[in-house]
């Protein structure tokens, strides 16, 4: 039998704890609060937009970059809530989804040995990303119980191998939204260490109380700054997988000729529908976060109840929790009993960083659930105690 293994470069890769834990929510029946996705479906003229351009025959390969109306309204986006200007002809390339931006971005600037910095716990492609592209992880890492990016540590991860930092906020899992002394921190140090700065930015419509601020609005960053966000987040179609980054074109070239042989285009049809979506009033993003705070505040609140220590999340819909109230030590034996035990599926902090001990007894729940199910769950719950 041939034994072919794969290239070095997956090497610990495996399989995304997304896909495991899923799998396990439908194998066992449990109520799926791990993999981030809503429940329900996005806006209906949105999802009517689709569906009148595959009546029309929107369904040839578009442009590389992405169909020129939504590149447009990609920058209408980033004018209206930012103040930001961007050329749709040049500053902007259409995606599948965030996840391709990312991998895309970190294959067309990452050359092999050089440093990427980015937050701990890490979102899992961002891992995989900087591995496949040849470069050196250096984590900054996030600390319960408040999270907050300690600025000292990022500047001493700076070395003259640095070749950029890869940011998130909205931060999943923990929910920190960093706030503008952070940001003019991570601002003040590129422009000093001359560094691009890649920001994923998919939660941007999602904070509680706290405004979310683009880096690239701070001093020096448009310059430096690429910026990635996803429909699938702001639209509630995590399926459709269109994403984008925008910034500087010599940035968003290196993107798209990465993007180009990834995977050439993305959906044709997709397309002009979330440029319906990223034109609706301003009503449809500020209910999206008040409805997403009623539901953080509804699972925060049970969670409480069965005796979880539980860290708000400012942003995102993910609520992270500590799982030694309940008598565990460690995030994945919990994962792994709870299905059993209660019926419910969520994910382990642990898998997201390199300094294990500061993620072991931490677990994160999706909140973007109706109402029923997020009190079904709590319900569920009830039964560790
Ligand atoms: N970045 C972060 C922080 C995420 O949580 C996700 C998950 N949606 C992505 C990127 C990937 O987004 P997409 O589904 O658009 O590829
Ligand atoms: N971003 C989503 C999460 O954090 C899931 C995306 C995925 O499954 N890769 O849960």
């Amino acid at each position: 039998m041939p034994t072919h293994s794969p290239a070095r470069r997956l090497d610990g890769l495996g399989t995304t704890i997304f896909a495991e834990m899923s799998a396990l929510a439908l194998a066992t029946g449990s109520i799926n609060l791990g993999q981030g996705f809503p429940d329900s479906d996005g806006p209906i003229e949105v999802a009517d937009a689709a569906v009148a351009a595959i009546r029309a025959g929107i369904n040839q390969y578009p442009p590389g970059p992405g169909i020129p109306d939504l590149r447009l309204a990609v920058t209408e986006h980033q004018q209206r809530f930012y103040g930001l200007r961007l050329d749709p002809d040049t500053e902007v390339v259409v995606t599948t989804g965030a996840t391709e931006a990312i991998a895309a971005a970190l294959l067309g600037l990452v050359d092999p040995g050089d440093e990427v910095i980015a937050l701990e716990p890490f979102y899992d492609s961002y891992t995989a990303g900087i591995a496949m592209a040849g470069g050196v992880r250096v984590p900054v890492t996030l600390r319960a119980p408040d999270f907050r990016l300690d600025v000292d540590r990022l500047r001493a991860a700076v070395t003259a191998r640095t070749r950029l930092v890869l940011l998130n906020s909205p931060h999943n899992p923990t929910g920190t939204v960093l706030s503008e002394e952070e940001l003019t921190a991570v601002a003040e140090l590129a422009v000093q260490r001359d560094l691009i700065v890649v920001t994923d930015e998919v939660y941007e419509h999602m904070t509680y109380g706290v405004p979310h601020r683009p880096l690239a609005t701070f001093p020096g960053m448009a310059e430096r700054t690429l910026t990635v966000s996803s429909a699938g987040k702001t639209f509630s179609f995590t399926g459709w997988k269109v994403g984008w980054a925008c910034g500087p074109a010599r940035l968003v070239r290196a993107v798209l000729t990465a993007k180009q042989f990834l995977t050439f285009v993305s959906g044709a049809p997709f397309q002009p529908a979330v440029a319906v979506g990223l034109r609706l009033p301003d009503t449809y993003f500020t209910g999206l976060a008040d409805s997403l705070r009623g539901k953080r505040d509804r699972l925060v609140e049970g969670l409480r109840t069965v005796g979880l220590e539980v860290f708000v999340p400012q942003g995102t819909y993910f609520v992270s929790a500590d799982v030694r109230s309940l008598g565990y030590d460690d995030g994945v034996t919990f994962c792994r009993d709870l299905p059993q035990r209660a019926g419910v599926v969520a994910i382990p902090h642990q898998v997201f960083y390199d300094d294990i001990e500061a993620g072991r007894p931490l677990v994160r729940f999706a909140f973007c659930k109706r109402d029923d199910v997020l009190d079904e769950a709590i319900d569920r719950l009830q039964r560790l105690l």
